[in-house]
């Protein structure tokens, strides 16, 4: 809300301020049940003065954001993002990219080679799960997509549809989670691949949940060594729901790796425990990822 006066104060000064980042999103255009609109709106309600909206492999989002934003005059600042799939030795591991240009061609022709990917992906986890008992399970699924982005969340609200587990850590854990049933290993990109063309769209790379990959911090370094190495700029540090240490440990490694820090809720719908701009504020003497495109804004100024 005092984005449009408090970006105009030195960085120190700023963030003494309080100025609200929430850098992880996601709408109805990938795996979040909140339309465009819908999530704009909330974000204005909990106060958010810099947000970005970071769909799976996919920037549609953002054009109808900017759009609403300056029909209804919100008062908040708009960070175009991404979220990009890649494959890193046998994990799944997610590269946020922010201030990205949307219309980059070395971006576009990415998105879409991912976004194929996911197309042949759920069409081979429709019939690994068809052939265990789950027909017409596809179907389901990207009736539940649309025509948004198809993840492994659609046809986890598919399966709790069918009643096979209640939530989707029972789902993943039963059907969806690496070596699952209904997993297919995935053929997304490589890390290097991601950043380069989030830096070629101008945007910084922010490695995404790293706390989540269920890797020992042995792999986690080695994690880091390969993405400082492959380009990224930075990691999140801090996420909504996580333990105070984990939060100060993931700061303590983006000093040792020279990484910037992020946060970001990673919201997709309302729960009881999880918000946008909930519980999100960096450790002290990380260096807010934030400070990139703030740099570049006073340099223009
Ligand atoms: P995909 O990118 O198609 O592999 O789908 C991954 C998405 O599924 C994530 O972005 C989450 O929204 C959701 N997801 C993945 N693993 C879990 C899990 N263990 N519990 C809950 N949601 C998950
Ligand atoms: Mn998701
Ligand atoms: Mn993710
Ligand atoms: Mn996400």
């Amino acid at each position: 809300m005092l984005y449009l006066y408090k970006h105009l104060l030195p960085l120190n000064l700023s963030s003494f301020l309080l100025i609200k980042y929430d850098l992880h999103s996601h709408t109805t255009h990938s795996d979040g049940h909140l339309t465009v609109e819908q999530l704009l709106n909330r974000a204005v309600e909990k106060n958010i003065d810099v947000f970005a909206i970071t769909d799976h492999d996919t920037v549609a989002a953002i054009t109808p954001a900017k759009a609403f934003i300056e029909t209804e005059n919100l008062p908040l600042k708009l960070i175009s993002g991404v979220e990009i799939s890649t494959k890193w030795e046998s994990f799944e591991i997610h590269i946020v990219g922010l201030n990205i240009d949307i219309n980059n061609n070395a971006l576009t022709s990415l998105l879409s080679a991912q976004q194929q990917k996911r197309d042949e992906r759920a069409i081979e986890i429709g019939k690994r799960l068809a052939k265990n008992g789950f027909d017409g399970i596809y179907e389901q699924a990207k009736a539940l997509a649309e025509n948004a982005q198809i993840t492994r969340a659609h046809f986890a609200r598919a399966l709790i549809e069918r009643g096979v587990a209640k939530n989707f850590p029972g789902v993943f854990k039963k059907y969806l989670g690496r070596s699952k049933t209904g997993y297919v290993p995935s053929n997304w990109c490589d890390m290097q691949t991601a950043i380069s063309a989030i830096h070629a769209a101008g945007g910084v790379a922010v490695l995404a949940h790293p706390g989540r990959y269920q890797m020992s911090n042995k792999w986690l370094r080695k994690l880091l060594v390969q993405y400082k190495s492959d380009g990224g700029d930075a990691m999140e540090v801090a996420q909504p729901q996580q333990a105070p240490t984990e939060r100060q440990f993931l700061g303590q490694l983006s000093q040792e790796y020279g990484l910037l820090c992020s946060q970001g809720s990673d919201f997709h719908f309302p729960t009881s425990y999880l918000e946008l701009g909930k519980n999100l504020y960096l450790p002290k003497d990380c260096q807010g990822v934030w400070q990139v495109w703030e740099g570049q804004e006073g340099a223009l100024s």
